[in-house]
């Protein structure tokens, strides 16, 4: 008997989909190479790490995992509602802020649809819409940047999500909010846009806002925030996003009933609670930044301005290259050619040591090209 193709009776979709691909985990590089005090700059995690109050819930709810969480997530919404100024029914809580794009997918996409985000744009918008089997409409970038104009031209009636990344990652392009709003009033009210907000607590632009204060006005518009990035909490999973109460009832209906764990629920409501924790990562990032930008400059790489905690340079051989140059000295980034960026690189900002190993590193890497 022929031996059974599982993946060819995959959904269609599925079929089709590459999984993601995460940065390289640290335990593995030190088993390859026998090395240690190897650093990872490579998934936009916090170099701060999580917060004396985060660690605290965590450690307290540690207690109670034999029992299920609240899957209303009463705590943290109300935490939410109030640090947002919006009602509690306007939020949906997932694991991770990956986990509500999902959701929006699912709700709200099916193989009739459209959907439409950008060229370079964050990876997970192109997986969630092939995992339903829907058809994405990739619009070309501006100097690696959305261009808002070609993806309100690009919806059509069969468009139901755009997904715009605010900042962007792998690009760390923003846009301002003159402009997104211009975009909110150029498309359909039927058609649901994602400003995706990851790595707003970061960015200081005075044309640059956060769109949760105008859910009332678009009703179409979900905004998506994450406490993986300045919170510091990425291995926990948890984020969530803030629309219109009916918007959010769809999320709710395909949402797994307990999708956000004892602890996630206790540490993100802590670290939102912890200001000094999260001026902090912010500042550490800053000074990171500069740093970071004035290195490539003075090695003379171009790179694409960011408002996010990374940023992507342009390489004088192909980022892979450069990628396992540094891998041998113990630093891990992220080349992104999956982001049709081939001769780029991403790197995360770290703390003050770490990014002087990686501006090092990077020197020796390009010394012996
Ligand atoms: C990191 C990131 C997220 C956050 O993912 P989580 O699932 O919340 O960890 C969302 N959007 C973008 C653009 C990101 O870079």
């Amino acid at each position: 008997m022929a031996v059974c193709d599982f993946v060819a009776l995959a959904a269609k979709g599925v079929r089709a989909l590459s999984p993601y691909k995460p940065g390289k985990p640290m335990e593995e590089l030190e088993r390859e190479l026998g090395l240690s005090g190897i650093i990872k700059l490579a998934s936009n995690e916090s170099p701060v790490g999580p917060g004396p109050a985060a660690l605290a819930a965590v450690a307290e709810t540690a207690k109670g995992i034999a029992r299920y969480p609240d899957g209303n997530g009463f705590a943290l919404k109300q935490a939410l509602a109030a640090h947002h100024q919006v009602t509690l029914e306007s939020i949906t809580l997932g694991n991770g802020s990956n986990d509500v794009l999902e959701l929006i997918a699912r709700g709200f996409v099916t193989s009739d649809n459209e959907v439409v985000f950008s060229r370079h744009a964050f990876a997970v918008y192109p997986l969630v819409t092939q995992a339903v089997g829907a058809r994405a409409e990739v619009t070309p970038a501006k100097n690696y940047a959305h261009d808002l104009g070609a993806m309100a031209a690009a919806s059509t009636a069969k468009t139901r999500v755009v997904f715009i990344a605010n900042p962007n990652n792998p690009t760390g392009t923003w846009l301002s909010a003159d402009a997104v709003e211009s975009f909110l009033a150029a498309v359909p009210e039927k058609v649901l846009v994602v400003v995706d907000e990851a790595y707003f607590e970061y960015v200081d632009e005075p044309a640059y806002e956060s769109f949760i204060p105008r859910i009332e006005k678009h009703r179409n518009l979900i905004v998506t925030r994450t406490f993986s990035k300045a919170y510091g909490l990425a291995g926990l999973r948890v984020g969530y996003s803030v629309s219109d109460p009916q918007v959010a009832d769809v999320l709710n209906r395909v949402r797994q009933p307990f999708n956000v764990n004892v602890m996630a629920l206790a540490a993100a409501e802590a670290a939102l609670g912890d200001r000094a924790h999260l001026d902090k990562s912010v500042e550490v990032n800053r000074i990171g930044m500069k740093k970071l930008t004035k290195a490539f400059e003075e090695m003379g790489l171009a790179q694409i301005p960011s408002a996010g905690n990374f940023i992507s340079a342009r390489m004088p051989k192909s980022g892979a290259e450069i990628f396992r140059g540094l891998l041998k000295q113990g630093v891990i980034i992220r080349p992104i050619a999956e982001y049709e960026m081939p001769d780029f690189i991403r790197v995360t900002v770290g703390l003050e040591g770490e990014n002087d190993r990686f501006i090092e590193a990077l020197k020796n890497v390009l010394a012996n090209a």
